[in-house]
């Protein structure tokens, strides 16, 4: 079928050589060339025609094609502006497909979404330009969008630190971060072999399905505690917390944690969201 011509190497090859088009490593551009994955991440994001996609860097387009194909409208933002004749020509035939230029990290998401999205939960499907995978997760989450779910291809390492729970090697920051607004689940392990250029990493396909109702939290206070909790890993929480500069004194720490009945001996790795959701009630404002 027509459909699948984007998937196929040949005629990504023959695409790119008529529009002269050059990979660029710094845009972490590594395009899917493997229908099979394409459909999967597809699938793993239930898309239906009643969904608006958001996708980010849709490079000549052939995860947006298959988004095309299954959902209401597709919003696609791309920041190299050589692919953009690239995307006329292998998008054009479908009218459910918008593309827009820009960086996603400097674009006003909330505008863009209003502006050319209907007003209902938004699914983000996505291969990412590694380069930026946790600046993006962090604007997406952080924005006052109205998000479903987000499904997107990262470094198989990164995935797993997403994903991971507390006591895990893989836990940090970023997987508090990622639990404190979703509900995490890696869906696909992809080799590298479904790519081209092929990176040198593996990589994993996680769905970040987004919490309804956040935890009632000062949100700032929260991520200080968990910055400081865990800016000192060898540490235990009581000294992560009490040399950190929050200007609140050691005993005062100590007897906060014992009244949760959190050991202050424990290490960061070692609390849960929901520790910390504690923590960040009890403690008096931080001077920060
Ligand atoms: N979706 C395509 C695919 O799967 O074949 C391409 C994925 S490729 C890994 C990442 C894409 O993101 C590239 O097209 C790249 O140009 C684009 N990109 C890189 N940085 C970006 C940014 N800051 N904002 C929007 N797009 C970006």
């Amino acid at each position: 079928m027509e459909n699948n011509r984007l998937y196929s190497p040949k005629y990504i090859k023959e695409i790119l050589s008529k529009y002269g088009f050059k990979f660029s490593k710094s845009l972490g551009q590594n395009f899917l060339i493997d229908g099979n994955i394409v459909r999967k991440i597809a699938e793993k994001a239930d898309i239906t025609d009643e969904d608006c996609v958001l996708e980010i860097g849709p490079g000549i387009g052939t995860l947006t094609e298959e988004l095309a194909l299954r959902a209401k409208k597709v919003l696609a933002i791309e920041l190299d502006k050589d692919l953009l004749p690239i995307l006329d020509e292998t998008l054009g035939k479908y009218n459910n497909v918008e593309i827009v230029h820009g960086d996603v990290l400097k674009v006003d998401l909330e505008k863009l979404i209003e502006e050319k999205l209907d007003n209902k939960p938004v699914k983000v499907v996505a291969n990412l330009p590694y380069y930026v995978t946790t600046p993006i997760i962090t604007k997406l989450m952080e924005s006052d969008l109205n998000l479903d779910s987000i499904v997107v291809m990262v470094q198989k390492e990164v995935a797993e630190r997403m994903e991971a729970k507390p006591g895990g090697k893989d836990y940090g920051s970023l997987s508090v971060f990622v639990n404190f607004y979703s509900l995490p689940e890696i869906v696909i392990n992809v080799p590298k072999t479904v790519f081209m250029p092929q990176p040198k990493i593996d990589s994993a396909v996680i769905k970040l399905n987004i919490k309804k109702d956040l935890p009632d939290v000062d949100k700032d206070k929260f991520f200080q505690i968990v910055k400081a909790a865990f800016s000192k890993r060898r540490k235990t929480l009581l000294n992560a917390l009490s040399t950190y500069g929050f200007n609140i004194d050691k005993k005062t720490i100590k007897e906060t944690l014992e009244k949760l009945n959190i050991k202050p001996e424990i290490r960061a790795e070692n609390l849960s969201v929901e520790d910390f959701i504690k923590i960040s009630k009890s403690l008096p404002p931080l001077d920060i």
